[in-house]
């Protein structure tokens, strides 16, 4: 996964920053300003563990930029976290609001810690910890935080407690991913893989390709391909293969069922971490297959939606002819080498920070529920998260084919534009 590459995620961030700096002649202050964190917070959490000892945790905050709104990202436990991993991620989430137009900056936390190895009273103490440290540094607005790599809807109720006893109020737009009841909003579970879909029916759209004549292939069967599947297949299209990670077996299966995969059927027997038992998969009739074949099955859809990394040189000369596009709704599952190799091939994508924006999308919708402490009904924030990618989405391609840019350098384009004019406007540069 991304903590355990050999190289740095924040050198790749500023390189791909520095590129389309260039491509669009950014003015050097701006660039100096962008190509860093405004803020980065580093700090120690003493927590009394279950033993009766003191271990003292590493904490991060980083807030890359918040010159459109207050800075948004999540808080990861993980116990390879480095400051550089969570500058990078700060980065990226500064250019998926700006590129979805949302009134919000980049952010991104850590912890130096393994929950599996932390009892749950432990990992309160580092929840209530972290918002010790940062109190007068976060809130609702200036830095909202949210769940992310093994943190919770519970760890976010233990930091949403402690910034509130420390403040002396309610105030349940510091944070989101709480649950619904709990200052959560409908739609949230849906929403990424929602978004990826919003996106992709207009790429289909734009390509003349009706729904219902497409077929899908899916790396992944978590949270965010589930939902895209659900969508897709509403849209009248067929997913024929998905793929996931068998913890037993230590090794990935794809799923293939040419006839199109039955949701519920696949449901019942997927386990919460989204690993579908392969036994009972067979005794539905799918073929079980080597977890890469999702790659290079007869489609004209792909859409990654698990690990970084995975369309490569290598594999893209897997890909079918058949396949005109690719929808990424995991962040990173392209290399640069992939990406080119696909755009030689001519192959439509749906660059990551955009498809997978749905999220930090349905986030904001949370804030500004929480903020206003009245909740919308679940069609109400579907229907705002469909205008929202939709217009996402048209914007980006508009752009890509007036100026003969791909997908995601437009992508990339349009975000640094909005901040770095957020930031002239503000007489920073
Ligand atoms: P998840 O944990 O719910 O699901 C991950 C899925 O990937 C599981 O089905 C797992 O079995 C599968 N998987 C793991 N290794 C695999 C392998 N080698 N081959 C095939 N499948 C494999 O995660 P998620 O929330 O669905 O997130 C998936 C991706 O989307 C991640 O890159 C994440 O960062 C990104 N993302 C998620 C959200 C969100 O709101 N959930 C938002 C933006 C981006």
């Amino acid at each position: 996964m991304l903590l355990q590459r050999p190289y740095n995620s924040f050198e790749i961030a500023q390189a791909q920053f520095d590129r389309v700096a260039a491509l669009i002649g950014l003015d050097e202050a701006t660039r100096e300003l962008l190509r860093w964190p405004l803020r980065e917070h580093s700090f120690a959490i003493p927590v009394r563990m279950d033993s009766g000892a003191v271990q003292v945790f590493r904490g991060f905050r980083v807030q890359h930029n918040d010159a459109r709104g207050p800075s948004k990202g999540g808080i990861r436990f993980h116990p390879q976290e480095t400051l550089d991993t969570v500058r990078a991620l700060a980065m990226w989430m500064t250019w998926k609001c700006a590129v979805v137009d949302i009134p919000l900056g980049g952010g991104k936390g850590g912890v130096v810690c393994d929950p599996h190895n932390l009892s749950a009273r432990e990992q309160e103490q580092i929840c209530r910890g972290w918002v010790r440290q940062m109190s007068r540094n976060v809130g609702p607005v200036s830095d909202i935080p949210a769940p992310d790599v093994m943190t919770n809807a519970q760890h976010m109720l233990w930091m949403l407690d402690e910034f509130e006893a420390i403040q002396g109020g309610r105030y349940p737009g510091f944070i989101t991913g709480k649950p619904v009841g709990m200052g959560g909003s409908l739609g949230r579970t849906e929403a990424t893989g929602y978004g990826v879909v919003f996106a992709l029916r207009e790429a289909l759209r734009e390509l003349g390709l009706p729904a219902s004549a497409t077929r899908a292939s899916v790396q992944g069967f978590g949270n965010v391909a589930q939902y895209a599947i659900r969508l897709y297949q509403q849209l009248g299209a067929k997913v024929i293969c998905v793929s996931c990670w068998d913890q037993n077996d230590q090794a990935a299966y794809a799923f293939k069922r040419p006839a199109g995969v039955d949701m519920d059927a696949l449901l019942l027997i997927t386990d919460r971490f989204g690993g579908i038992d392969k036994e009972k998969a067979r005794g539905l009739g799918y073929e079980v297959l080597p977890g890469d074949a999702w790659i290079e099955q007869p489609v004209e859809v792909l859409i990654p939606s698990a690990l970084e990394n995975q369309i490569t040189t290598e594999s893209v000369t897997r890909i079918a002819p058949s396949v005109r596009i690719v929808a990424e709704g995991a962040n990173g599952p392209t290399t640069t080498d992939g990406d080119e190799a696909l755009e030689k091939r001519g192959i439509h994508v749906i660059p990551d920070f955009l498809a997978n924006a749905g999220g930090v999308t349905c986030s904001y919708f949370e804030l500004v529920q929480s903020n206003t402490n009245y909740y919308w009904e679940k069609d109400e924030v579907l229907g705002k998260l469909d205008v929202k990618m939709t217009s996402a989405y048209l914007a980006v391609s508009e752009l890509a084919r007036k100026r003969g840019l791909s997908m995601r350098d437009a992508a990339y384009v349009i975000a640094i534009n909005r901040v770095a004019q957020a930031c002239r406007d503000r007489g920073w540069t």
